[in-house]
């Protein structure tokens, strides 16, 4: 096989490994928050996400270590990669979509927006929507991983350490969402989106590879010089911002898991209800009705910066994604909230009258 067709189906190997590994590999099992439509019950879920991580990412390390392959195959074979991720998202797309029944919004719309809510295969084993999210996180992983590898190895005399900085910050990254991949049953793809294109190819192309994008625009560049001080800083924006998303993220987990647990502890929910249903309106979720989003902002500001390359706009791309995505489903979530909630989202809007920045949007 050439060395372009094996680029063009590393992605594909990749992500039969996870699924095979997801499969095998022992697994939490866990409830969700959506419910199946026929039972009324919550689905079940086998999660294992971390450990499939681990044992790929070492098999990425076995395999540089004993020079099977370069250390960086993946960035060298980074757009035949990226072409094999994108075909692969675009025939699965179809594979989903085309033989469920249609929803009445005609065939694009379906096509992009999906038909299937929450598909599982192999008796529940495998959630179609659970495993997507998985195999692009573990593919970005070692994109990441390949891609400073590959700077190490154009500048093994005076490599970047912001680099260094922004492997280990999207490692935390990913391990986050896969350490707490049970407080994301609770999020807006799980309950109110569809298996179609959007985030069929979203999961296994766009996540996979355009998040990596900083790295991509700036691995081939020399060490910027960046002083150590302001690494420091901008590894804060990005904690900060972690803070933010993880504890609102936690906090609302908790109040739809134990309504009446105090948060850390510490911080007993205030909610507002109509005697039938209650929104939290403290803490995270009483300073704007979705801080988390300006936390995800932060962490896409606070990588674009550890580059250290302020006046490239490649790094920037992936903070704007995140400004253009998060504040139209923002848009989309308040939406829904106004349908579901009626009065009490009213209220809970005049208690906490900003959308994403607290005091300002
Ligand atoms: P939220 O976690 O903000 O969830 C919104 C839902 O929470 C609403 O639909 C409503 O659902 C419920 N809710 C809203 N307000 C309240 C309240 N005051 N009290 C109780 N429940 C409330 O948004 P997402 O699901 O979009 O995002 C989840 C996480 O994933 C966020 O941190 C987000 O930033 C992150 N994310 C990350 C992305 C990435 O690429 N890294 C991309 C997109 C999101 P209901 O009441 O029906 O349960």
């Amino acid at each position: 096989m050439s060395d372009t067709l094996a680029g063009f189906f590393a992605p594909w190997l990749v992500y039969a490994f996870v699924l095979a590994l997801h499969g095998l590999l022992p697994a939490r099992r866990v409830e969700g928050y959506v419910r199946d439509p026929e039972t009324g019950r919550p689905l079940r879920y086998r999660l294992n996400g971390l450990l499939v991580l681990v044992v790929t990412v070492g098999a990425w390390a076995l395999v540089g270590a004993q020079g099977w392959l370069p250390w960086d195959w993946l960035w060298t074979h980074r757009w035949e990669g990226l072409a094999g991720a994108a075909s692969l998202g675009l025939l699965l797309s179809f594979a989903i979509v085309l033989p469920a029944p249609s929803t009445g919004r005609g065939l694009p719309a379906d096509l992009f927006l999906g038909r299937l809510e929450n598909p599982q295969a192999l008796g529940g084993r495998v959630d179609g929507k659970m495993f997507l999210y998985l195999a692009g996180a573990t593919l970005l992983e070692l994109n990441v991983l390949s891609f400073a590898a590959h700077h190490w190895i154009a500048f093994p005399h005076d490599p970047s350490p912001g680099v260094a900085l922004y492997a280990a910050l999207f490692t935390w990254f990913v391990c986050d969402y896969l350490i707490f991949e049970r407080v994301h049953l609770y999020t807006y793809d799980l309950f109110a989106e569809r298996l179609g294109f959007k985030l069929v190819w979203g999961c296994l192309t766009f996540y996979a590879y355009f998040y990596a994008v900083g790295l991509w625009a700036t691995a081939d560049l020399p060490n910027p010089g960046t002083p150590p001080a302001l690494l420091v800083l901008y590894a804060g924006v990005f904690f900060a911002g972690w803070a933010l998303a993880r504890g609102a993220n936690m906090q609302k987990f908790f109040f739809k898991t134990e309504p009446e647990r105090a948060f850390l502890g510490v911080l007993p929910p205030q909610t507002i209800g109509d005697g039938e249903r209650c929104l939290l309106c403290n803490g995270f979720w009483g300073v704007a009705r979705h801080v988390n989003y300006l936390g995800e902002i932060l962490m896409a500001g606070g990588l674009a910066l550890v580059l250290g390359w302020p006046l490239e706009p490649g790094p920037w791309l992936y903070p704007l994604y995140y400004v253009v995505l998060l504040s139209t489903r923002e848009r989309d979530d308040d939406r829904r909230c106004a349908a579901k909630y009626g009065e009490l989202w009213r209220e809970y809007c005049r208690r906490v009258p900003k959308r994403i920045v607290p005091g300002v949007y």
